[in-house]
C-alpha cells in the first residue's frame, strides 16, 4: 500500500534491535485517514470470506481493527493484556511474549463475545515473530472457531512470523512488507 509505505519512509525511525518506531501515525499518534484506508484495504482483501468478527490485541491493533470492522460492518474484539491473570472460566486465554517489551503477557477474550459459528479475521499493527497472532490462534482453537486469516499493517518479513504462519496454512495479508532495517534504513520487499 503506497500511502502506508510513504508514511513509513517519512516518519519511521529505526531503534536498536530491529524495532521500527511509527509513533507518528500508528503506535501513539494515530492518523485516522490512513487507518480508514488500511481498513478499506483489509475489507477488500478479505471480502466474501464469511467473516463474522474482527479480533486484535490491545492496544496498537485497535485502530486498524476498528476501521476494518467499520468497513466490513462487523464487531471488533480486542484481546486484553494482563501481566498475569488467574485462570477464569469465563475467558479464553493465551500467553504471548512481546518482542518489543521482552515480557510475557497473558491475553484474554471473554467467552461472552464468542459464538460457535464465528469466523475470525485477526488484525495487528506489526508482525515480527508471530507471537501475538499465535496467541489469537490459540484462543480461536480453544473456542473452536474458524479463522479466515491475518491482516497485518506492517510485516517485518526478515523475521520468522509471516513465514511460519503461511507454512501452517494461515492466510497472511500485509500492507507493507519490510525486507530490512539494516543501517537504520527501511527497505521494503520488492514484489
Ligand atoms: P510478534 O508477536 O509478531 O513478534 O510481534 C507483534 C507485536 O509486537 C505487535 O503487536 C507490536 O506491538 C510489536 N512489535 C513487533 N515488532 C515491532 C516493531 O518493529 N515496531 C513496533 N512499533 N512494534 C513492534
Amino acid at each position: 500500500m503506497k500511502e502506508l509505505e510513504e508514511k513509513i519512509k517519512k516518519y519511521g525511525t529505526v531503534l536498536p534491535g530491529n524495532v521500527l518506531k511509527v509513533d507518528a501515525f500508528l503506535n501513539h499518534q494515530v492518523d485516522p485517514q490512513l487507518m480508514l484506508h488500511v481498513g478499506q484495504e483489509f475489507a477488500k482483501l478479505f471480502a466474501n470470506e464469511g467473516i463474522t468478527k474482527i479480533w486484535t490485541v490491545e492496544s496498537s491493533g485497535i485502530a486498524p481493527a476498528v476501521m476494518t470492522g467499520l468497513e466490513m460492518n462487523l464487531p471488533v474484539i480486542f484481546a486484553r493484556k494482563h501481566k498475569s491473570l488467574t485462570l477464569n472460566q469465563n475467558m479464553y486465554t493465551a500467553d504471548v511474549y512481546s518482542y518489543t517489551k521482552k515480557t510475557t503477557n497473558r491475553i484474554s477474550i471473554s467467552k461472552k463475545y464468542v459464538e460457535p459459528n464465528d469466523k475470525i479475521l485477526m488484525i495487528d499493527d506489526f508482525l515480527a515473530n508471530g507471537q501475538a497472532v499465535e496467541g489469537l490462534l490459540e484462543i480461536a482453537d480453544q473456542a473452536g472457531v474458524q479463522v479466515a486469516g491475518a491482516g497485518i499493517v506492517i510485516e517485518k518479513s526478515f523475521q520468522p512470523g509471516a513465514g511460519e504462519l503461511k507454512e501452517r496454512g494461515i492466510r497472511v495479508e500485509s500492507l507493507a512488507r519490510i525486507q530490512s532495517l539494516r543501517d537504520n534504513k527501511v527497505e521494503f520487499v520488492k514484489d
